[in-house]
């Protein structure tokens, strides 16, 4: 107000604390650093963390649950075993950690949140029915995250089971045999008459002893959520894999915006825990609300660091919600890119027929330079589904569509995170965004969306920095806190910001279109008096394509 009256603009500056508070919060990049660049005499052997990708049907949860039943009865544990999303076996005292979370969830909700997923991938295909479009997605997604894949043949045991035909069809998608001078391990095996699964997991061994799988475990523990819920009588349960570090019951911690305290820790055996070690998963209790798949769970110093920490997240997580995104599109690929001596745009390719795609992948190539790449994650015939937006999120990757629709289920993961899907019916339109894209002539241009408009009926009060208004909600919604524009005759002649919402006397936290609210409003510093008729609005600047 004393700024006001000097006539000069405030503006807010992140406090100190703030900042110092900014640095201790764990994101991606930087468990990414801790868990490759420790300390390296701190660093310890850790258990591989192994997913189980393939065709539906083929046999993924029938493998998962015949290696743990195996190695049950092998009496190597005690106790109910519990299904929480991981599990861990041992094989000639070598542990190994398996994610068991249906339709790799897990894998790829970390992989969307910058981390690896898992460290190998145990791709299973059945040896009646060989190579499956899954099979194919199973593959990109591995690739995409750089784990190594071993290849379970399953279903060994069934008449018409033709390995060799796996083999050959596989090698055609480069994943090429040892023995044929490739450097993939393929395992026969059964499933349901369990055998070639010792086999398989001494493979898992052999392929983690190459990439000397390694974690620090005496800093404070960093982990990522792979499974979580909410139930009647024991709460919120939730899995954590530790990755680096130690968890120990009484530990702060920060899970995604939670702030929490480890008050349990349950083996996938039934077993209680005091501690939990890199590379081994744990159902921990502690948490007030659930947190989601991909979270990343951190220590920290003491239960006040935790909740400031929580505080300042939700913070951002507002405000960033009000922000157009960064993640990569068509226009802004070039600009990301800036800097890269090799420029590469990841694409994945969805079409009508399997002709389509190969005219468009053939065009594409061609407008290839030595600056610029491109490179199909993965193409197939149908609609655009979850598992190609998961993709094209955790690889960065823009999704073209062409003469296929979303589906709705993708369409409701792309509610929360941004992923660029273009769809076209015009090969020429088609060749035409991406040539331009490559070359960095496809400028954003940032579009007004329009989230709330209000036509104001009434003034109630007005002084030196506040209004009491009246109006009607046309469309959208509005809350308190949400910065506002004055509009009269399509002008903007002033802003505001929302300080509290009324309806019939009543103080709401939102109201929705079609309804009679009142609002209190802060002036932004102007002279502008508001009146009736004027506009109420607020909206969103997003990026789209510039009309060509
Ligand atoms: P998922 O969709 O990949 O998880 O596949 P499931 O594990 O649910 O298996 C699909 C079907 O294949 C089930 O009916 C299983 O009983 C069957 N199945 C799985 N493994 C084998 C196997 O090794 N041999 C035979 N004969 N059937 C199997």
């Amino acid at each position: 107000m004393i700024a006001d009256e000097l006539g000069i603009e405030v503006e807010a500056q992140e406090s100190e604390l703030e900042e110092d508070l900014d640095q201790m919060i764990q994101t991606e990049d930087r468990l990414k650093d801790i868990l490759q660049d420790d300390d390296p005499k701190k660093m310890k052997p850790r258990p591989p963390i192994v997913t189980v990708m393939g065709h539906v049907d083929h046999g993924k949860t029938s493998i998962l649950d015949a290696i743990r039943q195996t190695n049950v009865w092998a009496g190597e544990v005690g106790g109910i075993t519990q299904h929480i999303g991981a599990y861990q076996v041992t094989i000639k005292k070598r542990k190994i950690t398996f994610l068991d979370t249906p339709g790799h969830e897990a894998f790829t909700a970390m992989r969307a949140r910058g981390a690896k997923g898992a460290d190998i991938v145990i791709l299973v295909v059945a040896a009646d029915s060989g190579v499956q479009p899954q099979t194919i997605e199973a593959i990109n997604h591995a690739k995409a995250a750089g784990a190594p894949i071993i290849v379970a043949v399953n279903k060994m045991d069934k008449e018409g089971a033709d390995p060799e035909r796996v083999k050959r069809e596989l090698s055609d998608r480069g994943i090429i045999p040892e023995d044929w001078g490739g450097e993939n391990i393929f395992v026969n095996v059964s499933a349901k008459q369990k055998t070639g699964l010792e086999d398989l997991l001494e493979m898992v061994i052999l392929v983690a002893d190459v990439l000397e799988l390694k974690a620090n475990p005496e800093r404070p523990a960093l982990g990522t959520i792979i499974e979580s819920k909410k139930t009647p009588h024991k709460g919120v349960l939730s899995t954590v894999l530790v990755q680096a570090g130690t968890l120990q019951i009484g530990d702060p911690i920060l899970v995604g915006s939670l702030a929490g305290k480890v008050k349990s820790l349950t083996s996938d055996a039934g077993k209680k825990l005091k501690t939990v070690k890199p590379g081994m998963p744990a159902e921990l209790t502690g948490l007030s609300d659930v947190p989601q798949v991909g979270d990343i769970v951190q220590v920290v110093e003491d239960d006040k660091t935790a909740q400031q920490l929580a505080d300042l997240l939700w913070r951002k997580e507002r405000a960033s919600k009000l922000r157009p995104t960064s993640k990569i599109s068509l226009e802004s690929f070039y600009q990301q890119s800036q800097g890269l001596e090799v420029k590469t745009l990841k694409l994945i390719l969805k079409a009508d027929v399997q002709g389509s795609i190969e005219a468009i992948k053939d065009s594409l190539v061609k407008l290839e330079t030595e600056e610029v790449k491109v490179n199909f994650l993965h193409e197939g015939t149908g609609d655009i589904t979850p598992s190609d937006v998961t993709l094209a999120l955790a690889s960065q990757a823009v999704i073209i569509g062409f003469d296929v629709k979303t589906s709705a289920t993708a369409e409701k993961i792309i509610q929360n995170d941004f992923v660029d899907i273009r769809h076209y019916n015009i090969i020429y339109k088609l060749i035409d965004d991406v040539r331009k894209a490559m070359g960095g002539l496809l400028s954003p241009e940032d579009i007004e969306i329009v989230k709330g408009r209000l036509e104001v009926k009434g003034i109630f009060s007005s002084n030196k920095d506040r209004w009491t208004i009246g109006g009607f909600l046309e469309e959208g919604s509005f809350r308190p806190g949400l910065k506002i524009k004055i509009k009269r005759a399509d002008e903007i002649i002033g802003e505001a910001e929302i300080i509290s919402l009324r309806r019939e006397n009543t103080e709401v936290k939102k109201v929705e279109s079609g309804v009679e609210c009142g609002m209190m409003l802060k002036k932004v510093p102007t002279k502008i008096q508001i009146q009736e008729g004027d506009f109420i609005e607020h909206s969103v600047i997003e990026k789209r394509k510039r009309e060509l």
